[in-house]
């Protein structure tokens, strides 16, 4: 039995037919960039995220950046200012920060790998302006009493939701619980493109018209330049094809979910440490990532027995050469997630016996 961690081939080529059909019709089109299909598919994921707007952009680091761009545009936040993040996430959520000369303030994140409300409120300083929580893993971070304290001191939130694409908080969709949403459709996030892709979903109309000027040269119309913008537009092909996949993320959703029920049900070992699910989440687990000290002999047996892991992600932002600035600062909750974390195979193409290997290869592991 082998177990891939993530059969991308598998999953695309359940919508071949209509994925080649859908390039098809762009090829035949005559237009390539910001077209009808881009327009249809913010349509349509503005609708599924719940959002008055959605903008698509590159990708999902741009979404991010771009978030913070229009608001310093408006005047909603200064050069120097502080965005409160978690310390544990991807390095694209700091970069977008720091792309942008504002400030990271790193926070520790809870027993969910989210970052942990009560721990914020003691980080607000006079330069505080934005919280930029990201939903890791596939569930979203406690939004209730992260939008609380950023009501209470005039704060944006931001959602980091590439990992998120249909959780929910409170019943509510991840890409509507802030004042913006970045999103990622990266192929291997459980929405994903056939290359780069992504997307800002939000409320807020003046920050959506400053977004459409942005990511097209700070242009709304032809060769008028309100603003020092990019080229970061969603392309007309990637549209189309995410098009075909969006009918399908609830039913690709429920599979995860249903597959990460039997992991929580069944795997029992002493040195293996289940994912933690926290209060009215409903999370859509892009990974399943379980903690062990001794994670490199758990790495080293499940590959013996033909299970592909990953770690999600072996260096925290601030021990990274990039921010060697930062790398003598401490963050023990987060380094111990980064030392402990092993991810294991989930997605809606593995079958019931995939499963049951897992299980029972963690089951079977001796420990160390
Ligand atoms: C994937 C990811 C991003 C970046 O998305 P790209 O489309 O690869 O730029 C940002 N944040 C998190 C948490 C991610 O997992």
């Amino acid at each position: 039995m082998s177990v891939p961690f993530l059969d991308l081939l598998a999953i695309n080529a359940r919508d071949r037919a209509a994925l080649i059909a859908a390039f098809t019709r762009v090829v035949d089109s005559g237009w390539y960039v910001l077209g009808k299909e881009v327009e249809a598919f913010e349509r349509e994921y503005a609708a599924y995220c719940g959002t008055k707007h959605c903008v698509g952009v590159g990708n999902g680091l741009e979404a991010l950046v771009l978030i913070l761009r229009a608001w310093l545009e408006l005047g909603a936040m200064r050069l120097g200012d502080e965005v409160i993040v978690p310390a544990n996430t991807y390095i694209a959520t700091i970069l977008a920060i720091t792309e942008n000369g504002l400030t990271p303030v790193l926070v520790e994140p809870d027993a969910t790998c989210n970052l942990d409300a009560a721990l914020i409120e003691r980080h607000v300083s006079p330069r505080t302006r934005a919280i930029l929580p990201v939903h890791l893993y596939g569930q979203t971070a406690d939004m209730s009493a992260i939008n609380a304290v950023a009501r209470k001191h005039g704060l944006k939130v931001i959602e980091d939701c590439a990992q998120a694409h249909g959780a929910l908080h409170a019943g509510v969709r991840a890409g509507a619980l802030g004042d913006a949403a970045g999103h990622s459709f990266f192929p291997s996030k459980n929405l994903g493109a056939l290359g780069d892709a992504g997307a800002v979903t939000t409320n807020d109309d003046a920050l959506a018209n400053a977004l459409r000027a942005l990511r097209n040269y700070g242009s709304h119309r032809k060769y008028e330049n309100l603003y020092k913008g990019v080229n970061s537009r969603l392309d007309e092909l990637q549209a189309a094809l995410l098009r075909v996949k969006l009918p399908r993320i609830d039913a690709d959703n429920q599979r995860r979910c249903d597959i990460a029920t039997q992991y929580l049900r069944e795997i029992h070992h002493a040195q293996i440490t289940l994912p933690v699910v926290g209060a009215n989440n409903a999370p859509v687990w892009h990974v399943f990532v379980v903690r062990s000290a001794a994670r490199e002999v758990l790495q080293k047996h499940l590959h013996e027995c033909g299970i592909a892991t990953l770690i999600h992600y072996p260096l925290p932002p601030h021990q990274q050469a990039a921010y060697r600035e930062w790398n003598d600062r401490s963050y023990p909750i987060t380094e111990a997630i980064h030392q402990e974390v092993l991810s294991l195979p989930i997605s809606p193409v593995m079958d019931e016996a995939q499963v049951r290997a897992v299980i029972a290869a963690c089951n079977a592991w001796p420990g160390a």
